[in-house]
């Protein structure tokens, strides 16, 4: 069983920065939830003190059903990959994976059948007998997660492990991720500041901004229902508009996809915009985004790839009642 609760957590760095205050967060058992927000937002001091690398200043940390607050790193049952992955240099893959399992004195041939195992799922085989310095990134990256599976750990922390590879097999090593989420059947906390890894990979998201959580669902409803201006900004790519009713003070939002154009509004539309430059267009597939101009104010409308625009040429947008989130224009957080 590996419930993580963090309960008040507060943590002060030796140079006296406080970092989180009373930071409450629950993560179920066997759940992948990915924790996504800013650099410096916090989210590396949460893996550090579940792991047990930084102690927390004052709050419980509980795994299962014990405070771990005073357990060493090594009896917590927890496997961490690194975004620069901290393989051992002069160790080979096979050494590396080896490692922890020697420490506990496993026999040599079950170290060997537990590592050709795993080898196999991460289809590491042909460098095995390799050193780190002679591995590309992506290879890298697998090693370091051999060596954490191996150690068949409760809980496994991974703060931005893909970052350091190229966009392609980073989209693979994603959806290898979350297949050996099913696969193993374990609690994954993953720490990213790329919202995108956020929406592809979590069951549930936690949306952090100064140590403090905004948001915490399941990706799909984080998008459709953003509390506050900070979330819808930060989830959803291309971004959210927003646009000012400055005399109510309200900040209308609208999901690029939901930014229509057309020469003739609707009659539940309760947002036009006329006079609306083309300034650029980007063709991403089946869609396209373009980028308007409306007196200043710069706009994204999504929309299906055969929709012509002219560059240079004026149009109408509009956007439905219903498509539309209203924020405090000073607070930020939602209205209805
Ligand atoms: P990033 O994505 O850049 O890694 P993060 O969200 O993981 O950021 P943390 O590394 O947890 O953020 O840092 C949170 C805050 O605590 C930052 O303001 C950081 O400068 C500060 N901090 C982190 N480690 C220390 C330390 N050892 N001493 C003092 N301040 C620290």
């Amino acid at each position: 069983m590996a419930e993580i609760i963090l309960k008040d957590v507060t943590k002060i760095y030796p140079n006296g920065f406080k970092a989180l205050e009373d930071f409450s967060l629950k993560i179920t058992d066997k759940e992948f939830l990915v924790l996504v927000g800013p650099s410096g937002c916090g989210k590396t001091t949460i893996l550090r003190i579940i792991a047990g690398l930084e102690e927390a200043s004052a709050g419980d940390v509980i795994i299962g059903d014990r405070r771990v607050n005073d357990v060493l790193p090594k009896d917590r049952n927890i496997s961490m990959v690194f975004q620069n992955y901290a393989l051992y240099p002069h160790m080979n893959v096979y050494e590396n994976m080896a490692f922890s399992l020697k420490l506990r004195k496993i026999g040599k041939k079950e170290i060997q059948e537990k590592i050709l195992n795993i080898a196999g799922i991460l289809e590491i085989e042909d460098i095995l007998y390799k050193k780190p310095a002679t591995l590309s990134g992506g290879q890298k990256q697998r090693a370091a997660l051999g060596r954490a599976i191996i150690r068949e750990p409760d809980i496994f922390l991974f703060d931005e492990p893909l970052s350091n590879i190229d966009a392609k097999l980073r989209t693979q090593m994603r959806i290898e991720l979350i297949n050996l989420h099913k696969r193993l059947g374990t609690t994954f906390i993953y720490v990213t500041h790329d919202q995108t890894e956020a929406m592809t990979m979590g069951e549930r998201i936690a949306v952090m901004k100064d140590g403090i959580i905004q948001q915490m669902d399941t990706p799909e409803n984080i998008y459709k229902n953003p509390v506050n201006i900070f979330t819808a900004g930060f989830i959803g790519s291309p971004q959210m508009n927003f646009i000012k009713d400055s005399d109510k003070n309200i900040i209308m939002g609208v999901r690029p996809e939901k930014l229509k154009i057309s020469s003739v509004e609707p009659e539940e539309s309760s947002l036009s915009l006329d006079q609306c430059y083309v300034e650029a267009v980007e063709l991403i597939g089946s869609e396209k985004l373009i980028y308007f101009d409306c007196n200043g104010l710069k706009l994204i409308s999504k929309v299906p790839e055969d929709i012509q625009t002219i560059k240079g040429n004026s149009y109408k947008l509009y956007c439905l009642k219903k498509d539309i989130h209203y924020f405090d224009g000073e607070k930020g957080e939602k209205l209805y």
